[in-house]
């Protein structure tokens, strides 16, 4: 080989060095890349699945988690093995809807757990845009800690803090869902309010009057929850001594029955007190709300029953 041959050839390899190098790194930096990505998808902390329309492709780490499977035992299954009963439809409904365009699909649903406590997701899922197999990529958000928050304040804003009852709010919404309900009844309103309550205050002191709310709220609880039908019958503090219960289904003969067991009851229960155990007595004002009436006037006639009692002698049930 001349010299400038054996250069060239040395110039020749040098650049196929090169540039073989370039796709060497180039190559590497692509599997780099995949294995990065496939990193990524793995501990980003939302489950995500690759599901085909027979099973799941592939699961990461936060979805076996979920699933509570391991990766190899994810694949094959299908998401519907997994969620819970009630919900096999709206899942199944949402897959098929996936499967047939490419728009983002969602709900919030629940997983079957081994805990007994079923998981709450956040369900979103949206089709890939390849051809052949159709491929959806399914992302699971675990929402169960924001479910139960959610839980916990809606029973926090419906309750008053010292008996535990329903408050106002509570009381004056549902009374109008009962009465606006399609298979709404006739709604039995009572008015119940404590007498002769400062005395109360004055002679025991303010703790002894808590206490006896909290008799009062207890006795009234315990009544609504044993009242026939299907609907809840809540007993609800309405403001200082005074409380509510609504009875859905019942008549004026009913409602007053109701009361008057009432009546006897808080009458009967002593308040265990150092300075000397007491008992309170309370006027009961009632009255019925017809459904597709407002509860408004229900409640006004009541509160005019509660004042004819308390005009009455107290401790007694007037109808309104
Ligand atoms: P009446 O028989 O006419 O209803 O007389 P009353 O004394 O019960 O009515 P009044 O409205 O004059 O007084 C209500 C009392 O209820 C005064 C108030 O201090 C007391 N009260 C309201 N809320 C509470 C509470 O949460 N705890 C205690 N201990 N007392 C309360
Ligand atoms: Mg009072
Ligand atoms: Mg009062």
């Amino acid at each position: 080989m001349s010299a400038t041959a054996q250069v060239l050839s040395f110039v020749d390899f040098e650049d196929d060095d090169d540039a073989f190098d370039a796709a060497r790194k180039t190559h590497q930096t692509l599997i780099d890349t995949q294995e990065r990505m496939g990193m990524m998808l793995d501990v980003m902390p939302m489950g995500l699945l690759i599901h085909t329309e027979q099973g799941i492709l592939f699961a990461n780490q936060e979805a076996c988690r979920m699933l509570e499977v391991t990766n190899e035992a994810a694949v094959g299954q299908h998401l519907l093995d997994f969620v819970a009963q009630n919900q096999f439809t709206s899942v199944m409904e949402q897959f098929a809807a996936s499967f047939r365009t490419c728009d983002m699909h969602s709900q919030e649903t629940r997983l079957a757990h081994s805990s007994g406590e079923d998981l709450h997701i956040k369900l979103i899922s949206c089709k890939l845009p390849w051809h052949g197999n159709p491929v959806i990529q399914v992302l699971l958000q675990d929402i169960t800690d924001l479910k139960k928050t959610e839980l916990k304040l809606r029973l926090l804003s419906q309750r008053d803090p010292l008996t535990g009852t329903y408050n106002r709010r509570f009381a004056m919404h549902e009374a109008e869902a009962l009465l606006s309900a399609p298979s709404s009844q006739s709604l039995g309103v009572l008015i119940i309010d404590a007498d002769h309550f400062k005395a109360v205050n004055d002679t025991y002191g303010h703790a002894a009057g808590d206490a006896a709310l909290i008799a009062l709220a207890e006795i009234g609880t315990e009544l609504t929850s044993m009242y026939p039908g299907e609907q809840l019958a809540p007993f609800c503090r309405f403001g200082g001594e005074e409380f509510v219960a609504l009875l859905p289904g019942c008549d004026v003969a009913q409602a007053r029955d109701f009361a008057e067991q009432l009546r006897q009851r808080v009458e009967r229960r002593r308040i265990v007190d150092p300075d000397g155990d007491f008992s309170i007595t309370v006027s009961i004002g009632v009255s019925t709300a017809q459904p597709g009436t407002g509860f408004d006037a229900a409640l006004a006639r009541a509160d005019k029953a509660l004042y004819a009692a308390k005009a009455a002698g107290r401790n007694r049930v007037e109808i309104g």
